[in-house]
């Protein structure tokens, strides 16, 4: 089967007693045991096993082609559910420019925990070679960066993680499954927060991991997903499984507008520069454009200005909502160096735009507006 189909009937047999066209929500946090109080496996308590998050794991599992997906009530953690199945004194190496949280994370939870830690420059393939050293276990890559788009070498990061005995895990909630596949560039997991495109409305908190393998290394953030207890809701497991059905059709409406608003700000002369891999400009465009099918619906620019002007542009819009966070079928916008507050490497005169579906020309009208002199 092909995205469309699979993203549509993938796993709707799971979970689906009945001829429901559509699997119910399973909310029963209990399973009734066998007469000598026995259960089947983990089917005796929600935390261990639900139905509905069984069907939406399947779901991940075949959109990124993984043999194994584990669903978290967050993206943060599921990204902590892979940190705490390495060892404390393991080291990892992670973009500078990670998402905020993530390396928020890592500081303030991780680190404390025994985790060793090297935030560096990855676009640069010798500079991550040479922070690898003996206890290197995981080379984290988010690629396109948040928010500077940096684009990383998904299949050469993971040849060089797998000569040195360390895995590779993509963290591929901008582009989805949709646009890059990053198991079969090598990477040995995927992890998502699901709150942005596959959740695409803007009212579910979600994350997930996939695992190239059903292997020792899976079962232990299967252990994670499990003792930790970050686990999402049934009614959650439910939505996300939804909204994936239409996920192929909104990345290619994500896709095309976001092309359209990244050539009219690059013309724009109160910008200063974009930053959009689909742009042939852009610095990693070619490895960008080797190892995605499509560029996504985030951009980056930075205005002629001051952070106080960027603020300003930002209030200026009528349509583009101001809000962090992305992935909505509706277009926000941030001054995205307030949102990430202490310890930001993000350029103060920088906004970053989640474009949605609506129509173009009514994108470009706002943006005119909120840049002009008025
Ligand atoms: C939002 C985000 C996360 C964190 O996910 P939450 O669901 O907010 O916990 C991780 N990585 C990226 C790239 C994100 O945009």
């Amino acid at each position: 089967m092909r995205t469309k189909t699979k993203a549509i009937h993938a796993a709707m047999e799971v979970a689906n007693p009945n001829p429901d066209i559509v699997p119910p929500v399973h909310r029963s946090t209990v399973y009734e045991l066998d007469k000598e109080g026995r259960s089947e496996g983990d089917w005796h308590y929600t935390r261990l096993e639900n139905p509905n998050r069984v069907q939406w794991e399947q779901v991940l599992k075949v959109m990124e082609e993984g043999e194994a997906a584990a669903a978290f009530s967050s993206g943060v953690a599921a990204a902590s559910a892979v940190f705490q199945a390495l060892e404390p004194g393991d080291h990892i190496i992670i973009p500078e420019d990670v998402y905020a949280g993530n390396r928020k994370l890592v500081h303030d939870l991780m680190k404390p925990w025994g985790l060793q830690a090297d935030f560096i420059d990855m676009t640069d393939l010798k500079n991550v070679e040479d922070h690898i050293n003996d206890n290197t276990r995981l080379i984290w890559i988010e690629s396109p960066s948040n928010p500077l788009m940096n684009i990383m070498d998904i299949e050469a990061i993971s040849d060089l993680a797998h000569q040195n005995d360390a895995m590779a895990c993509v963290d591929n909630t901008w582009p989805t499954p949709i646009n890059q596949m990053p198991l079969k560039l090598g990477a040995d997991l995927v992890v998502h927060s699901t709150t942005k495109y596959f959740g695409g409305h803007s009212d579910i908190l979600g994350g997930a991991v996939v695992s190239r393998k059903n292997d020792e290394r899976f079962e232990k953030i299967r252990m994670v997903q499990r003792t930790g207890g970050a686990v999402p809701s049934p009614d959650d497991c439910w939505m996300l499984a939804r909204s994936t059905r239409t996920l192929p059709y909104r990345m290619k409406g994500h896709n095309q507008n976001a092309e359209t608003l990244a050539r009219f700000l690059q013309n724009h002369p109160k910008v200063e520069k974009v930053f959009y891999p689909g742009l042939a400009t852009h610095a990693g465009h070619e490895i960008a454009a080797k190892q995605m099918s499509s560029f996504g619906g985030m951009i980056s620019f930075l205005i002629d200005g001051s952070a106080e002007e960027a603020i300003e542009i930002v209030g200026k819009s009528k349509l583009i909502g101001r809000a962090t966070s992305l992935g909505g079928v509706e277009s926000t916008w941030e001054h995205r160096r307030s949102s990430e507050g202490e310890g930001s490497i993000t350029p103060e005169n920088l906004i970053r735009i989640s474009v949605g579906l609506e129509h173009a020309d009514d994108l470009l009208e706002d943006l005119e507006r909120a840049l002009s002199d008025e």
